[in-house]
């Protein structure tokens, strides 16, 4: 599927959600909230519901959690535009409530068409509900900061999902923020990883390219990886751990390479399993939060 393509589908997906009546949200919401960002990316990140500024405005993560998302991109240099933002339901449930599980399934096909269309390398959950979808039976607390298959189920069956605490969360419980900031930061190698697991599949249009990434590739030091970029593997075949990871759909071979994160962490195509202090108890469980 072209990138044309992948944005006619969203599109067309973003329609009928606007008019959607599927379950009881459509009666208390402003506006449905499809999701927005770049069809032609890998990385996906995937919240709850709408809330109050996003019923308003019909656009996802715009109020002060938005912001914070913002924030968590810049830190791993990447962009809104550079990715696809979008939530597990479209409308906003009525004082922020959480979804019910009806809404949440009546609302699953929107979200699986929308992975279809974009064929993400990386899914990135935002709070529980999201989670959920991606890795049902995990506890938040447990695995926020790692990375793991996605559920064939979810929609995203080729894909890795990179599950963080909802940027809301934060807003109720102030230390989770450096959470959160500390987590984003394995966001990009979690992408490195999505890249090398898919290129690496039997027959993948990326397979010729996995031999090049698992050597690794040269680039200028510092140098940013610009959207559809070439980037031509060195005869030295060594990671360079200052370049940047795009978000951007890398779709030849050209671009594939694999970049080593800035602390060189996770060569190996295994998940890399944060040690965190906070692993022992979900904090945004006793909030009722995310
Ligand atoms: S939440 Fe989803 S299923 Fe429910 S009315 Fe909105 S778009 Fe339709």
């Amino acid at each position: 599927m072209t990138d044309v393509e992948r944005q006619t589908e969203l599109d067309a997906i973003g329609a009928e959600v606007a008019t959607c009546t599927r379950c009881r949200l459509h009666q208390t919401r402003t506006m449905a909230v499809p999701g927005e960002g770049t069809a032609a990316t890998e990385v996906v990140f995937v919240g709850e519901g709408p809330g109050f500024n996003e019923d308003r405005q019909g656009k996802p993560f715009v109020g002060q959690a938005g912001t914070l998302l913002s924030e968590l991109l810049g830190a791993v240099g990447w962009s809104r535009e550079e990715v696809f933002i979008t939530n597990v339901v479209k409308c906003r449930p009525p004082e922020n409530r959480d979804p019910e599980p009806d809404e949440i399934a009546a609302c699953a096909p929107f979200l699986t068409r929308q992975l279809a269309a974009l064929d993400p390398a990386l899914v990135v959950t935002l709070g529980r509900f999201s989670m959920a979808r991606f890795n049902p039976g995990a506890r938040i607390g447990q695995v926020h900061g790692t990375f793991r298959p996605a559920d064939p189920e979810s929609g995203a069956p080729d894909a890795l999902t990179f599950s963080m605490y909802h940027p809301a969360a934060a807003l109720h419980q102030g230390s989770l923020k450096a959470t959160l900031f500390r987590d984003m930061e394995g966001v990009p190698q979690a992408l490195v990883e999505a890249r090398k697991l898919r290129s690496s599949k039997p027959g993948s249009a990326g397979e010729s390219a996995a031999a090049i990434g698992s050597e690794g590739a040269a680039i200028e030091p510092g140098a940013a990886i610009e959207p559809g970029a070439a980037i031509e593997p060195a005869p030295t075949a060594q990671p360079d751990p200052l370049s940047e990871v795009s978000a951007d759909r890398a779709e030849t071979p050209s671009t594939q390479a694999i970049f080593s994160s800035a602390d060189g962490l996770a060569q190996s195509a295994k998940p890399v399993e944060r040690v965190d202090i906070a692993a022992e108890s979900d904090p945004t469980d006793q909030l009722g939060l995310f």
